[in-house]
């Protein structure tokens, strides 16, 4: 079966790397075509209970400038040479849409091993929620690293992913029994796949050709604790041995001990296989002592009392083979335990049960798996809802179904879905063809030019949200035959998309509208038009290129952070009407009200009569907005972040290069041959000024990356449709992120004016 293993792999860390190698040879060794998925960790999304004491800060000041962790390229080059030759990867997947479509590829799953369940860093995707049917997916021996869950986001998304699975195993005891607590279905505990492969085996790695002839002690401490580096000179001082340590801070390299080589995953393993001692205070360096019958000492990395104390699967691991007297304590000296004769017999005879329990986990659930598949040929109906959960409601799949089988509406959360009804669909596959989440022709931004742009007319620069980019484009096509198509706000206050090709109906398309439009009008009508120019959402724009004569049409998509649920908006004009008696059936919101100034952005919202201007630190519907909260779920999977189906992209020219701005300048973004075309038009339009600039203000200032979906996302979506007031959902889920966010804004200035200063 082809497997595809799902864990971190792009850690500079011994253990990590060595698990993933041992994984990929059990499964070789039963016959198995294992490859790793590419996927790239995320950024823990909000909530996962950070911490922000005084201590926990100063921890991380600490960290970022005085133990600074130990980078050379050449000890990246050892990695990746390991990882390139040893292991076989997928392309890269880093949204949900692509690790879906592996379900196409692959007989099997299998997440672990590793702290990829760890809280603090919880991804729905390490537990395969992309996988379709979980007959085909096993958990092996992932790690909680901490003795509970104390998140109770956490806890409750844990609880529903893991009752997914129907092998389970995980690699601590108290991580099985946190999942036990949680679930029904059984939950094995077994070894870290290191411990599944022979020394031998791992010896075999190890191309030896130095001269240790010289005995040494190998210290690899992850911690930083004074204490233990004082008893192990000492140690080593009284043995009369060489101490040799593998740097892991910046400053372990000035230690005259520090091995000066760099020390890859198969250095790591010969610097061990050849200590006489070993003392460490890593999980991996302790298997690997094990592993090669070594005499060692393990310390405790953590204080019994830190919340995120993972010593546990230390004690889990040394507890199993009888050796729980390894572990340093004030009674159980460094002396006493390096000199203790370990008994390495008794340590093989129980490893040998533990390691035939763990290989037979794994042989057991490929073997079903594998009957599964075989018993159970793949039948699906060839449409959106096969192995996609992910819709931006663009709206192409509409016009390309001929059966009117699909409808666009909004769904519970407040967000433009499409949806099938089943007994039309002939399941022929035109909507998946079309679809921009299953087939996406794009360009990386980077390779794009970047150009500033500031329209000269006062009018234009009020009424736009950045530069007028939009609007001048706008113009040069109707000039020259084009319909332009744009997002307005009909009689509802629903934004839709609409086609305009008189200039003096442009304005209806001016201007930002921080909610999701509905675009399913475009398809529709595009054929009406000889030549169009399509401004969208990025997701909007890879959909619409998906089905559109290239020749006929001009994309533009927008940088997008994302779109907010319809639910904030109604929940705000309630707001509006409640606290500033605005009509709700009336509102109309401008949300960059320019006449404030363009860097602080200002909502306007009137109702003909009476009217009220927020700013963005005081306007509800922007800082919930602003907090990426209430996004669409398809938002925090954004494919189009780093590239662009567009011809041109646009957005706010934000940085340092405009900071005294204040009517707005444009960043604009030529990706194509065609986008550079009508970049020249625009130059030679001499409606503004135009300026080439360094892409690099592009990728430093812009999101490029996607950050993990806030663990409460779901709970302040239902809580805007309920009616909760927006004062209650601020204050209880993003006040704090607000007063961080403040103060990041204080350092950046500080830095700012430091920098400047400095070259002044
Ligand atoms: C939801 C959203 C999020 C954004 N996030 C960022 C960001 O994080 N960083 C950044 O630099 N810029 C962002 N922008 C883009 C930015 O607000 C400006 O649109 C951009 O700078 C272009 O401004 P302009 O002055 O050239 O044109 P404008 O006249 O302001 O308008 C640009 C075009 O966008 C279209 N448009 C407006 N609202 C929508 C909508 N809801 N959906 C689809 N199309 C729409 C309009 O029809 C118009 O053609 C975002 C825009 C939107 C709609
Ligand atoms: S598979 Fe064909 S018939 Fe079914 S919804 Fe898609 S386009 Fe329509
Ligand atoms: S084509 Fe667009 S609307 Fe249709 S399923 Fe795909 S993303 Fe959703
Ligand atoms: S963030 Fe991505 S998915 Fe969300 S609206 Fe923007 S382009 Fe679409």
């Amino acid at each position: 079966m082809k497997v595809g293993i799902m864990t971190w792999h792009e850690y500079e860390n011994y253990g990590s790397v060595l698990q993933l190698y041992a994984m990929s040879e059990v499964l070789k060794a039963y016959g198995q075509d294992p490859l790793i998925i590419n996927y790239h960790a995320r950024k823990p999304g909000k909530n996962l209970g950070e911490d922000y004491s005084l201590k926990s800060i100063v921890k991380r000041i600490n960290a970022r400038f005085f133990d600074k962790i130990y980078v050379s390229e050449k000890k990246t080059e050892l990695y990746k040479k390991f990882l390139q030759e040893k292991l076989v990867f997928t392309e890269p997947c880093n949204t949900l849409s692509e690790l879906e479509r592996l379900n196409e590829q692959f007989d099997c799953f299998v997440c672990g091993s590793d702290q990829i369940w760890a809280p603090s860093c919880f991804d729905p995707h390490y537990f395969l929620d992309f996988v379709d049917d979980p007959n085909r997916m096993f958990s092996y021996a992932p790690s909680i690293g901490l003795p509970k869950i104390n998140n109770e986001y956490v806890k409750e998304r844990v609880k529903e992913l893991a009752s997914r699975f129907v092998y389970l195993s995980t690699r601590e005891k108290c991580g099985s029994d946190i999942i036990s607590q949680l679930i029904e279905n059984p939950v094995e505990t077994v070894l870290d796949p290191t411990l599944l492969i022979s020394s031998e085996e791992w010896r075999a790695l190890i191309n030896d050709s130095d001269d240790y002839n010289e005995p040494y002690m190998l210290v690899y401490l992850l911690g930083n604790n004074r204490k233990y580096w004082k008893l192990i000179k000492s140690a080593a001082r009284k043995l009369k041995i060489k101490i040799k340590v593998i740097p892991v801070y910046s400053k372990d390299c000035k230690n005259t001990y520090s091995i000066q080589e760099n020390v890859g995953p198969v250095e790591f393993l010969k610097y061990i296989n050849n200590a006489s001692y070993i003392c460490t205070d890593s999980f991996h360096g302790t298997i690997f002592s094990i592993l090669f019958k070594k005499k060692f000492c393990t310390f405790k990395r953590f204080k019994q009392k830190d919340p995120n104390n993972q010593n546990s699967r230390i004690y889990s691991i040394l507890s199993e083979v009888g050796l729980i007297n390894n572990i340093y304590t004030e009674k159980n000296t460094i002396d006493g335990i390096l000199s203790a004769k370990i008994d390495y017999k008794s340590v093989e005879e129980k490893l040998e049960h533990k390691i035939l329990e763990s290989r037979e986990f794994i042989y057991n659930a490929i073997h079903k798996i594998d009957l599964y598949n075989n018993d159970n040929t793949k039948k699906h109906l060839n449409n959106i809802n096969y192995n996609l959960s992910l819709c931006c409601g663009c709206g192409v799949c509409l016009a390309s179904c001929k059966f009117s089988a699909i409808d666009i509406r909004k769904d519970e959360e407040g967000f433009y879905k499409a949806y099938i009804n089943e007994d039309n669909c002939v399941s022929c596959g035109k909507c998946r063809e079309v679809c921009p989440y299953i087939r996406t022709k794009t360009t990386k931004c980077e390779k794009g030019h970047l150009y500033s742009y500031k329209d000269s007319s006062k009018e234009v620069l009020l009424k736009s949200s950045s530069g007028g980019a939009a609007f001048a484009l706008s113009c040069i096509g109707i000039s020259e035959g084009y319909a332009i198509a744009g997002a307005a706000f009909d009689n509802k206050n629903i934004v839709k998309h609409i086609f305009i090709n008189d200039i003096s109906e442009l304005n209806r398309i001016q201007g930002s509208k921080y909610l999701q439009s509905d675009f399913s009008n475009i398809s529709l009508q595009l054929k009406k038009y000889k030549n169009s120019i399509i401004f969208g959402t990025p997701c909007q724009i890879a959909g619409i290129r998906n089905i559109c004569d290239e020749k006929k049409c001009v994309l533009v998509d927008l940088v997008c952070h994302g779109v907010p649920s319809y639910n904030l908006y109604e929940s705000y004009n309630n707001f509006l009407s409640e606290e500033y008696g605005i009509k709700s059936e009336k509102i109309n919101t401008v949300f960059r009200y320019k006449k404030k100034g363009w860097r602080k952005i200002h909502l306007y919202s009137s109702d003909g009569e009476k009217n009220i201007c927020l700013s963005q630190d005081k306007d509800p519907f922007f800082l919930l907005f602003e907090h990426g909260v209430c996004y669409s779920k398809a938002c925090f999977e954004c494919p189009w972040r780093e590239k662009s189906a567009a011809d041109i992209r646009i957005g706010d020219y934000w940085g340092n290069r405009f900071r005294n701005d204040n009517t707005g300048v444009s960043m604009v973004l030529s990706l194509t041959d065609k986008g550079l075309e009508f970049v020249s038009k625009l130059k030679n339009s001499n409606r503004g000024t135009i300026n080439e600039t360094n892409i690099k203000d592009y990728i430093t200032v812009q999101q490029l990356a996607n950050v993990s979906e806030p663990l409460f996302r779901k709970e302040i979506i239902a809580k805007l449709k309920s009616g909760e007031r927006l004062e209650n959902i601020i204050r209880k889920y993003i006040i704090k992120y607000i007063i961080i966010g403040k103060a990041y804004k204080i350092v950046d200035s500080i830095r700012y004016i430091a920098k400047k200063n400095k070259y002044n």
